[in-house]
C-alpha cells in the first residue's frame, strides 16, 4: 500500500498522515474545514518539532521529505480517487462516520481498503454504510503515534482476512507495533484493560480508601509497573476522563468527575501537558 488517504486532519488524523508520510507513503489529507486545512503547515511544523525531540534519527531532511509527500484537499473524490487505503479519523459521531463512509464507498476505486480509527464505535456498526463491508475494518492508533506506536487492527465478522493482513502489514511498514484483535471488542485490547483499571483507582480515591500517592505507590511497588493510575491520568489529561465520567451511572465516578473539574480543569492543571496534574512536573 503506497497511496494513503486520511479523512479528517484533527488531532489523530494529522498524526496518522504525518507518520505515514515520514515512513515513505504518499498521503492525501481531506478535511471539510477550511480553517483546519489552512493551518496544516503549522501542524506539520509542530509535529516535526516533536519528532526531532523524541526520535534521535529524525533529521531535517527526513522531516522535510515527509511534508513534501503530503497533499491536502477538501474534495472527497479527489482525495480518494487513487487510494490504496483510506483511513478515517473524523469526529466520533456514528452518523458522521456512516455518512462519510457512504460517500467514500461511491468515490473510491474497487481495490481500496477502508479503515476507521474510531475509539468507541465498533466496525460492525459502520460496515454496511461503506458498500463494501468485506474490505472494511478498524485500525486504531494511540495519541502521540510516533512514540505511543501501537496500532490495533480489528475487523468485524464480515471482514476479509486478506484485507486484515494487508492493513496489519501497512501498520508495520509505518513503524507501528501491531496488535491483532481477533474478535470484535469494544475498547479493543488497550482500553478493555485500561478503563476498568483507572475506574477502580478513581473509586478508591473518592471513597477515601487511600490517597493518590498511596494508590500509585501500591501499584508500582507490588507489580513492578513504572506508573500508577494517577500518573497515567496525568498523561491522558483530565478532559477526556471528565467527559466520559460526568454522566456515568456510577455515583462515585460522577463525584470523581466533579473533583477533576473543580480541582484540576478549572485550575488549569490538565496533566503533564500543562506541567501540573495530580503531580507537579515543573
Ligand atoms: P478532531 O476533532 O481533532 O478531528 C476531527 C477532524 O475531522 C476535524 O478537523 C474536522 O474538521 C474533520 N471532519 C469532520 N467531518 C469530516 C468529514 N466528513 N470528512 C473529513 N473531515 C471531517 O478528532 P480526533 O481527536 O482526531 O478524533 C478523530 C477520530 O480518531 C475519532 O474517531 C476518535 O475516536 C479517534 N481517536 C482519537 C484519539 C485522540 O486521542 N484524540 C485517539 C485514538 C483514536
Amino acid at each position: 500500500m503506497q497511496t494513503i488517504t486520511v479523512l479528517g486532519s484533527g488531532v489523530l488524523g494529522s498524526q496518522i498522515a504525518f507518520q505515514s508520510a515520514y515512513q515513505g507513503k504518499d498521503v492525501v489529507v481531506r478535511d471539510l474545514d477550511d480553517a483546519t486545512l489552512a493551518t496544516l503547515p503549522q501542524r506539520w511544523a509542530y509535529l516535526a518539532e516533536q519528532y526531532r525531540r523524541d526520535l534521535p534519527d529524525a533529521t531535517d531532511a527526513l522531516l522535510d521529505a515527509a511534508v513534501a509527500r503530503i497533499r491536502a484537499t477538501r474534495d472527497l473524490a479527489d482525495a480518494v480517487g487513487d487510494a490504496d487505503l483510506v483511513i478515517e479519523a473524523v469526529p466520533e459521531v456514528l452518523d458522521i462516520k456512516r455518512q462519510t463512509w457512504a460517500a467514500v464507498g461511491e468515490a473510491a476505486p474497487e481495490r481500496t481498503i477502508f479503515a476507521t480509527n474510531s475509539s468507541t464505535l465498533l466496525p460492525s456498526a459502520i460496515a454496511d454504510a461503506t458498500g463494501r463491508p468485506e474490505r472494511f475494518l478498524a485500525l486504531h492508533f494511540a495519541n502521540n503515534i510516533w512514540v505511543q506506536n501501537t496500532a490495533e487492527v480489528m475487523g468485524h465478522p464480515g471482514t476479509d482476512p486478506a484485507c486484515f493482513d494487508e492493513v496489519a502489514t501497512f501498520a508495520e511498514e509505518i513503524g507501528m507495533v501491531v496488535i491483532r484483535v481477533l474478535k470484535e471488542q469494544p475498547g479493543y485490547v488497550l482500553n478493555s484493560l485500561l478503563v476498568p483499571f483507572l475506574t477502580a483507582a478513581s473509586q478508591l480515591y473518592v471513597r477515601g480508601v487511600a490517597d493518590v500517592e498511596t494508590i500509585d505507590l501500591t501499584w508500582r511497588k507490588a507489580t513492578g509497573a513504572p506508573l500508577g493510575p494517577f500518573q497515567i491520568y496525568d498523561i491522558i489529561g483530565m478532559q477526556t476522563p471528565y467527559n466520559l465520567m460526568r454522566t456515568s451511572p456510577d455515583a462515585d465516578l460522577r463525584q470523581f468527575a466533579e473533583v477533576l473539574k473543580r480541582d484540576y480543569i478549572d485550575a488549569g492543571k490538565l496533566g503533564r501537558a500543562t506541567g501540573q496534574g495530580f503531580y507537579d512536573y515543573r
